[in-house]
């Protein structure tokens, strides 16, 4: 029952991560751009704290990574893959709330709503960020950095679909061979780490796809690769009741996918509806690093 609810939902996902993939200046400029720091100083009291200067060597190269995989033909494209991570590893009523920044023209806006209601109500959720909307809200990323409630997670550098062989998702052309996917993942992975102080642990690609061979090079590089269980507001296109209706339906165990870069969708509304119903029902919510190991 739970197998076959996913299933749907995944499906449902399957034509409709726009907000995540829509290439830059297809959204109509109908988006918010971002309320800003000062908006976002003023009606919270963040923990900032100094960022150490700490950078991680990536696990491999990106000699190594042409090496080792730059033979290698890919056989599968999308949201699976070996060692990519779609729900948490329990049958308890968890679930993990994560929310992506996609960066870029037209993708980088910040929604403050969306984030001072999870604080409000002390809801964690892990924040899958882009290097470009990192650039475009230094303030903002440094407050979110500073609060334990909310995980840091790596969303790419350039918001690629990952690829070894330069396959689309949504129109956006995916990087094309083992050395980009290296740069896709190393070049924001390694920018976390030094304004973090600690690698991020978590790497979801722009669009969500990816193919195995490149699926299997982020599990070298000491990544999780996550995609999604449900997919709760199809690319920051849904309607606050879509969003309510489709994360309340979310089985335990449900990595969620919405976004927190269009302050004009629905998202704010969907999830501010969709928490207390599943609290009421016995719900928790997680951060990835809570339950993946
Ligand atoms: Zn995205």
């Amino acid at each position: 029952m739970i197998a076959s609810r996913r299933t749907v939902l995944a499906a449902l996902a399957a034509g409709t991560l726009a907000g995540c993939s829509r290439p830059a200046g297809l959204d109509g400029g109908g988006r918010v751009p971002s309320a800003g720091p000062v908006a976002e100083a003023r009606s919270h009291t963040p923990v900032t704290v100094p960022l150490p200067a700490a950078p991680t060597a990536p696990a491999l190269t990106r000699a190594q990574v042409v090496a080792r995989y730059g033979h290698l033909r890919p056989r599968t494209w999308g949201f699976g893959g070996p060692g990519v991570v779609r729900e948490l590893p329990t049958s308890r009523r968890l679930i993990a709330l994560t929310f992506d920044a996609c960066g870029g023209r037209g993708g980088s806006g910040y929604d403050q709503a969306l984030i001072s209601f999870l604080r409000r109500r002390e809801v964690p959720a892990t924040l899958f960020l882009n290097s470009r909307w990192i650039d475009a809200n230094p303030a903002v990323f440094r407050q979110l950095a500073g609060e334990p409630l909310f995980e840091i997670a790596n969303h790419g550098t350039r918001h690629l679909p990952l690829s070894v062989t330069g396959r689309s998702a949504y129109d956006i052309t995916g990087t094309r061979n083992a050395g980009q996917v290296y740069d896709e993942v190393a070049r924001n992975q390694a920018k976390l780490s030094r304004l973090l102080g600690v690698p991020p642990r978590f790497f979801r690609a722009g669009t969500a796809y990816s193919d195995d061979v490149a699926a299997r090079i982020v599990t070298a590089m000491s990544d999780h690769l996550v995609t999604f269980a449900v997919n709760g507001d199809a690319g920051a296109t849904f309607t606050p009741w879509q969003v309510e209706s489709t994360v309340t339906a979310a089985p335990a165990g449900s990595i969620v996918l919405c976004h927190m870069n269009h302050p004009s969708s629905g998202t704010a509304q969907g999830i501010a509806a969709a928490v207390p119903r599943l609290i009421a029902a016995g719900y928790r919510f997680v951060r990835l690093s809570d339950k993946l190991r």
